[in-house]
């Protein structure tokens, strides 16, 4: 597989086209921002531990028949990726109260939610990504409500196979935030990355925070986090 044109370069990863019209390459970069990119940083081998944690849950979710993007880890900080059309929605799934949650309604940190609760935010840098409902996505055209309704099955599926798959390997799965992509046949994909950049996972005995909070808070031992994760995952 040749790695042709970079042909978006994000805050923690870039894309490369191939010599495959339909496979894109995703890079995995050690870079890290937080508040909107007022905080800026690199966290050594966070590319490569991203690229592998993405792997091992992209895998997971593969094994529980969830369409994703993903098709092979490439190298240590690169993946193979099915070309989508990324839809401007980040979906937010929360089981803990934690982050903006917290913030907005004047909540406790680490609550259990009877029920999950779901969130959109519009994808958009110059806007700061503003929390939306479905009315605003169907009057932004963003997505129809048969798009939106397979995105938020997928989302609470999504949620159920990594609650379990984090909590065996003793991790609480917090809150995370998804991206959708279409390929070229309408179909949906789960898109993007998951990592502890974008979802918060809390040692399941002590609470301890093993995600990129450590990171936007300067709580420290922030490498140490990642490769936390990235061990327990590798374990069976
Ligand atoms: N998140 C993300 N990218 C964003 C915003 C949020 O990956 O641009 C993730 C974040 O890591 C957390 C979840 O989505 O796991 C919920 O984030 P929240 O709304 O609490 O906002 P934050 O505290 O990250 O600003």
């Amino acid at each position: 597989m040749e790695k042709k044109e970079l042909i978006y370069e994000g805050k923690a990863k870039k894309i490369y086209k191939t010599d495959k019209e339909e496979i894109y390459l995703q890079e995995f970069k050690d870079d890290a921002t937080a508040f909107n990119g007022l905080k800026k940083d690199k966290i050594p081998h966070k590319g490569e531990l991203n690229n592998q944690i993405s792997t091992y849950i992209f895998n997971q979710l593969k094994e529980n028949a969830i369409p994703t993007h993903f098709l092979e880890k490439l190298s240590p900080t690169e993946m193979l990726v099915r070309k989508v059309d990324i839809i401007k929605i980040e979906v937010v799934c929360r089981n803990i109260t934690a982050g903006s949650l917290v913030k907005k309604f004047g909540l406790e940190e680490g609550i259990e939610l009877e029920n999950p609760v779901i969130e959109y935010y519009y994808k958009s840098d110059e806007l700061g990504d503003p929390l939306f409902n479905e009315d605003h996505i169907y009057a932004l055209k963003l997505a129809d409500k048969f798009d939106l309704g397979i995105i938020k099955k997928m989302t609470l599926a999504v949620n159920e196979i990594l609650r379990k798959y984090f909590l065996k390997h003793g991790i609480k799965l917090v809150d995370f935030k998804l991206e959708f992509g279409k390929d070229r046949f309408g179909n949906i994909l789960l898109a993007d990355e998951i990592s502890p950049d974008t979802c918060r996972l809390w040692d399941s005995e002590t609470n301890k925070k093993l995600d990129k909070d450590r990171f936007r808070f300067d709580l420290g031992e922030v490498e140490e986090a990642y490769q936390e994760i990235n061990k327990r995952l590798a374990e069976a």
